[in-house]
């Protein structure tokens, strides 16, 4: 046996010769948008209302949107809009948010800022959000909200939890900071809910550094968002309620504004984005055919009125007993040994975080709330403790060697499937 036809962990030649990192993120910044940043030093460095980079992300991310809704606000980070949108939605003492079991724990956190409570919902194994059946169950006479995150950018089953929110009177709020163009239907999402947020943070696929933007289409949800993060010019030009604009010199008391070099790189890659969308999605549908001869992969299913918008990150179910058993760590010590950048996602079940586990709000002692019990059963936890984490490739034709290069060591590893299988009882005892 050649040391090619042997694992790399084993002693063998890796199966990929590319030096890490392979996923380079976010792309370096060309002549016009480095212009740009340094016209704005000398300019106007703090934006109080939303003139110049700040108001023209805003109407671009509009129309970014098909004008699906009417309002966009530009917030410091993701975390903050999400915050903002939470109040804006009524979330106080005693109202309950209901939200996915697994995702970044930042889309539901902010509810415990403002003293409400979370009740987390098993997700569906296709798309990996919210499952609606699950939330059905879940609601109880508290809850008022329920947040969907597109996980991963696979837009949610929206008429399904559309209806389950009709029916039980609860108000939407969608968190797409993975979804930046994704559709369901045809339609982006972000604007089937009362408010929706895209975080722009520095990973994200339409990225400003730290950033975030609410967008919604109730006058009411953006006068109120607006308030809780900008006070003076922007709440006095922006809020349209009359009784809420008197508060337009204080603002709600907090200042969460996006600064203009921060608008300046989110237009920039905004504008960049429908090429590397299409870059992201013919390198991926190469990935996924490649990856169905795997059988010890579950390809991920995209339904025909789903559109991934950019992806964010290849996550296939790892199939344990079709490979002998191997434990997922030890595949990933494979790959690994391989040359290929993977790993397992990094978010756990919220339920095992304490912020959700205690019976009591730390931010407010003596404030009971519903502790999560962590659910090992469920849909989220066999995601949690199956899927991969690989590259969101992006450069077509560049990336097509390696992405050529990374199925190769899959069908590498399931060729050699006894000798791994050894490798890992041995390891084991
Ligand atoms: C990144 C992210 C956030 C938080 O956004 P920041 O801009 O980092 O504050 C919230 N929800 C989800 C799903 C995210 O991926």
């Amino acid at each position: 046996m050649t040391t090619a036809d042997k694992l790399a962990l084993l002693g063998g030649t890796p199966a990929i010769d590319r030096p890490l990192p392979h996923e380079i993120w976010p792309p370096r910044a060309d002549e016009a948008e480095l212009a740009a940043l340094t016209e704005q030093r000398n300019t106007d460095i703090s934006i109080k209302g939303n003139s110049g980079p700040i108001g023209q992300l805003e109407a671009e991310f509009l129309a970014f949107l098909d004008h699906g809704v009417r309002y966009a606000v530009t917030f410091n980070s993701g975390t903050s809009a999400l915050l903002a949108a939470y109040f804006a939605l009524g979330v106080r003492e005693g109202v309950e948010v209901a939200g996915p079991a697994l995702t970044y724990h930042a889309a539901l956190s902010p509810v415990f800022a403002l003293r409400g409570d979370v009740v987390l919902v098993d997700i569906d194994p296709v798309s990996r959000g919210l499952d609606p059946k699950a939330l059905e169950a879940a609601i109880t006479e508290n809850t008022r909200v329920v947040t969907v995150v597109h996980q991963w950018g696979h837009p949610c089953d929206m008429d399904a939890i559309l209806g389950v929110a009709e029916r039980y009177g609860l108000r939407v709020l969608e968190d797409c900071s993975h979804a930046h163009g994704s559709r369901y239907k045809g339609k982006p999402v972000g604007t089937f809910g009362d408010a929706a947020v895209f975080s722009l943070q520095a990973n994200k696929a339409v990225y400003a550094g730290e950033g975030g933007i609410l967008v919604t289409d109730d006058a009411l949800v953006q006068d109120r968002a607006t308030l809780l993060g900008h006070y003076r010019d922007r709440s006095r030009d922006s809020v349209i309620d009359e009784e809420l604009r008197s508060h337009w010199v204080t603002g709600f008391g907090l200042k969460l504004r996006m600064s203009p070099f921060n608008a300046i790189v989110a237009r920039h890659s905004l504008a960049a984005f429908p090429a590397r969308k299409e870059a992201r999605h013919r390198c991926l549908r190469h990935f996924g055919e490649l990856l169905r001869e795997v059988d010890y992969l579950e390809p991920i299913t995209v339904p025909d009125h789903v559109d991934m918008g950019a992806w964010y990150g290849y996550k296939p179910l790892y199939r344990p007993e079709a490979l002998g058993g191997v434990p997922r760590s030890v595949l990933i010590e494979a790959l690994r040994a391989e040359g290929m950048e993977v790993g397992a996602p990094s978010g756990p079940r919220l339920a095992t975080l304490p912020l959700y586990a205690r019976p009591e709000n730390p931010l407010f002692p003596g404030t009971p709330k519903r502790a999560s019990a962590p659910e090992p059963g469920s849909q989220a936890a066999h995601v949690e403790q199956h899927a991969l984490s690989l590259p969101t490739f992006t450069d077509w034709p560049e990336d097509v060697a390696l992405i050529e290069a990374y199925a190769e060591a899959f069908r590498k590893i399931g060729r050699h499937r006894e000798a791994l299988a050894a490798h890992a009882a041995e390891t084991s005892r």
